[in-house]
């Protein structure tokens, strides 16, 4: 008996230690590949390179929200006093100011606004408030060669030529126009209103073939940059007096003061040349509605100004 008990007990050291020595071996397969990996890695250098390249990044941030501050007081936080400031023409803003620096600081805003900073004709941009009164096509905006504005009417031919269109609204102001000037004694006959894209294509043509581009483009718009498409526009004359000397005649002195009262501003007046980028035309008039018509009349800006100033972003 004594002899099987130590047997037994034999047996169990035996266990026990085969136990402890599986577990040694499990642990330590697990241990030591980590502990080689770790002092293959070479962990602080590491951890410091990964501190770095944070603080790198960290750094990239700041810079970008610190030149935005800095660009913004550069041009003395004025954001903060216009609502047509546009966040994204900062760096054009700032370029436009150096090249600049009489300027003054709100017609900055305004004039890369109007996209003067860039060329006629490049970057053009489509024609936004399709239909409607205020809408703008100059040398940066444009219309689509499919374009037709809506309700488009014929005048009355007691103040148009035949077969003159413009678009009901316009054409209601027009009317009312010329009636009460007729009473007058003057006479304010409708030319040319409506054009459509072909017919503008044809006319710019002849226009270049006669004088060139370069000159072409002072008086003439490109085809779907003419507002005539938008059949708001209007040329005039007196019936007798070539259009050329509209200027000269009594119904352009009461163009002069009374054409706003209708809804209609002088579109490429004097020394506007340079926000129109077209020559001055006695004889050109644009329906704006009668809000926009006096606003522009009374605080002699162009409709690009105002544009920029009560149109455009605002809905
Ligand atoms: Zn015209």
């Amino acid at each position: 008996m004594k002899k099987k008990k130590k047997k037994v007990k034999i047996k169990w050291k035996n266990i026990i230690i085969l136990l402890v020595f599986i577990f040694l071996i499990v642990f330590l397969s697990i241990k030591i590949p980590k502990l080689i990996i770790n002092i293959f890695k070479d962990t602080p250098k590491q951890e410091e390179k990964k501190k770095k390249e944070k603080k790198q990044d960290e750094k990239k941030e700041e810079p970008e929200e610190d030149t935005k501050d800095q660009r913004l007081k550069e041009l003395d936080n004025i954001n903060e006093r216009i609502d047509y400031f546009n966040d994204s023409y900062i760096d054009r803003y700032i370029t436009y100011k150096n090249n600049n620096p009489d300027k003054d600081l709100n017609k900055i805003i305004i004039e890369v606004n109007m996209n003067l900073d860039k060329e006629v004709y490049e970057n053009i941009i489509p024609a936004r408030n399709l239909n409607n009164e205020k809408i703008l096509v100059n040398k940066y905006y444009y219309l689509d060669e499919n374009y037709v504005p809506d309700n488009l009417v014929k005048i009355n031919q007691k103040y148009a030529l035949d077969g003159m269109k413009m678009v009901d609204i316009a054409k209601e102001a027009f009317e009312s126009l010329s009636k009460t000037a007729k009473k007058e004694g003057l006479s304010i006959i409708a030319m040319s209103t409506y054009r459509s894209y072909s017919y503008q294509v044809n006319l710019y043509n002849r226009y270049v073939k006669q004088d060139g581009k370069e000159k072409a483009d002072t008086y003439s718009g490109r085809p779907g940059h003419s507002e005539h498409q938008t059949g708001l526009a209007v040329d005039v004359y007196n019936g007798k007096e070539d259009y050329t000397n509209f200027e000269k005649t009594k119904e352009f002195n009461w163009m002069q003061e009374h054409a706003h009262e209708y809804g209609f501003i002088l579109r490429f007046p004097k020394e506007k040349e340079n926000e129109t980028k077209y020559q001055y035309e006695s004889w050109h008039y644009r329906y704006v509605g009668i809000d926009a018509a006096k606003y522009i009349h009374d605080n002699n800006i162009s409709f690009e100004e105002y544009y920029v100033r009560f149109v455009e972003n605002k809905k």
